[in-house]
């Protein structure tokens, strides 16, 4: 079986090295003129962690991660209104740089199947070729596969292809700001990620291994409004708690990178024929439960058990949009929901951190997550 998969960023990547596991020949083809990502920090929850341990690729990632042990919510001022252990689970939360899940998962694939410099620009079913799927690249080449994965992001072609229609990502009303700095204060805690919640803004840290933490702001403002400088940011949380300010004055300013709040409506239908969608291609979801990534690991765990099932490719792109979606789904609408909460300006927000007991706080929250982090993708299929 021959396969295309459009996109080279983190989904793309998994869906290729799970397909090679299962013996399939697989090809990327990335627009970039290099496979790269930002420099920023990503959590990797038990979900993940187990769907990646089954694709064999747990023990480099621990290699180069931190374990998360406590998410810490506190007020401006530090003082921590809930506190939510992620522990217990068969395998870690984990924390690391993008960079260093890329390097991964580049080592685990034949680099000569990654094809940078090509943009799709469509796909089509080719009449002669049966139902087999062609892809359309910039410069007029077309190449015919047995099938397509989609793995092209929140701007998806692919998208256009299996949805037929096109709707723009909706901006959910703030800009997140990311960093990596070099230096771990002396008094932060490895296995800790902290998140202070303002009116309408919220700064986290997380260590993310190799004596780095990374960094994130979320601040309220208008889709048309041009981002803070790391100045402005900087002036802005200097009364909040240590070492927030420290973090932002230790990352250089070309280094931040800014991300609008974007997300679209669940979709439902995630393949055609012989053409699937995954990772932000299918299901984009604002970062508040920090579950993007993954669901594309869960993604590329599933589709490849069920390729491996023996079936026909149609019926195993069929299946897997039909487990994934309502899984997928729940995650996007419960990411916007805390963002909302999390975001509010109002006095509501306020209050539930203001006069609830910490310890009923931080149950639910934790209710919350294990509902999340215990999936165990693919279990049901081997
Ligand atoms: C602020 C922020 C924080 C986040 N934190 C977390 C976190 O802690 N944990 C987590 O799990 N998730 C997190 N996420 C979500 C995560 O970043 C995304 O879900 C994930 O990066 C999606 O990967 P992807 O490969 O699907 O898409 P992308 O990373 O967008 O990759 C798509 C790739 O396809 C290529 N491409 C696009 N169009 C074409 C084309 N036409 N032809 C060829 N190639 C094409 C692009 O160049 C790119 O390389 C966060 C997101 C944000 C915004």
């Amino acid at each position: 079986m021959k396969v295309a998969v459009i996109g080279g960023g983190i989904s793309g990547l998994c869906a290729a090295v799970a397909l090679r596991r299962i013996g399939v020949e697989v090809d990327i083809f990335e627009r970039g003129a290099a496979i790269r990502e930002i420099g920023a920090g990503l959590s990797l929850w038990p979900n993940a962690t187990y769907a990646l341990r089954e694709l064999g690729l747990l023990e480099p990632c621990l290699r180069v991660a931190s374990r998360v042990e406590n998410i810490r919510l506190r007020d401006p001022e530090g003082r921590e209104w809930a506190s939510v252990r992620v522990v217990g689970q068969a395998t870690p939360a984990l924390c690391l740089d993008r960079p260093a899940l890329l390097a991964v998962l580049l080592a685990a694939m034949d680099r000569q199947r990654i094809h940078t410099g090509q943009t799709c620009e469509g796909i089509s079913l080719e009449s002669g070729s049966g139902r087999k799927p062609c892809v359309h690249f910039e410069g007029g080449r077309k190449l015919t596969f047995d099938a397509v994965i989609g793995a092209d992001g929140l701007g998806s072609v692919v998208r256009h292809f299996v949805m037929g229609r096109v709707e723009r990502p909706v901006y959910r009303g703030y800009l997140i700001w990311r960093g990596v700095a070099e230096v771990l204060p002396p008094y932060y805690a490895e296995g800790n990620i902290t998140e202070a919640w303002g009116k309408g803004e919220r700064f986290g840290i997380m260590p993310i291994g190799n004596g780095k933490v990374c960094w994130y702001a979320a601040r309220n403002q208008p889709a048309t409004a041009s981002p803070q400088s790391k100045a402005q940011l900087l002036e802005h949380f200097r009364r909040w708690h240590p070492p927030i300010a420290e973090v932002i004055a230790a990352t250089p300013e070309s280094a931040i990178v800014r991300t609008p709040a974007l997300d679209r409506p669940p979709a439902w239908n995630w393949a055609k024929g012989r053409v699937v969608l995954i990772g932000d291609a299918a299901h984009p979801m604002t970062p508040n439960l920090g579950q993007g990534t993954c669901q594309a690991i869960e993604d590329a765990l599933v589709l490849s058990r069920l390729l491996a099932g023996g079936g026909s490719i149609e019926d195993a792109f069929h299946r897997f949009e039909k487990i994934r979606r309502i899984r997928a789904a729940a995650i996007v609408l419960g990411a916007r929901w805390i963002g909302s909460f999390a975001q509010s300006e109002g006095w509501a927000a306020r209050w539930v951190r203001g006069v609830l007991p910490r310890s009923c706080l931080s149950g639910a929250i934790e209710k919350t997550f294990h509902a999340i982090h215990d999936y165990k993708a693919g279990a049901c299929l081997t």
